[in-house]
């Protein structure tokens, strides 16, 4: 392909100018508006937002309040809850925070709030772009290459 406006040999793409479409080449195609049917503007952004769970920081409170507002033994909670009294215990006491999963059981049986989503920024915002001017590389150089 050529360059319908300066005649220049290499890649060309469609490029709109006063309504006309030409192949132009990459300096040509400045003047005028893209276009090619092929460029579907596309944000690099996902949209998908990584959000992680995790078990509140005052899990131990949540719960040793709730059973006491019941009026439960931590014998009664546990069993409530499917597990062993020690664990209860330890979990009241903050010796042992509960897994996510059985936060979430807790939750939902006791309807306390002991999950928090925590939003993320998504991976991209914080990948660096290598500088290729410190290697010696400009975009010059890289376009002279072509
Ligand atoms: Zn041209």
């Amino acid at each position: 392909m050529s360059c319908d406006l300066c005649g220049k040999k290499g890649s060309t793409r469609k490029t709109r100018i006063e309504g006309v479409t030409y192949d132009a080449c990459e300096s040509c195609s400045s003047l005028g508006v893209d276009a090619s049917p092929m460029v579907v503007k596309k944000k690099t952004f996902s949209g998908m937002r990584d959000t992680q769970e995790q078990v509140v920081e005052n899990y131990s409170t949540l719960l040793r309040t709730y059973r006491e507002n019941k009026s439960f033994t931590p014998k009664q909670l546990a069993m409530r809850l499917g597990v062993k009294e020690s664990i209860l215990l330890r979990w009241e006491s903050g010796s042992q925070v509960p897994t996510l999963q059985e936060a979430k059981k807790i939750e939902s049986s006791l309807r306390i709030p002991l999950v928090v989503k925590q939003e993320n920024a998504p991976p991209g915002e914080y990948t660096t772009v290598e500088s290729t001017s410190s290697q010696g590389f400009t975009i010059g150089d890289l376009l002279r290459k072509k």
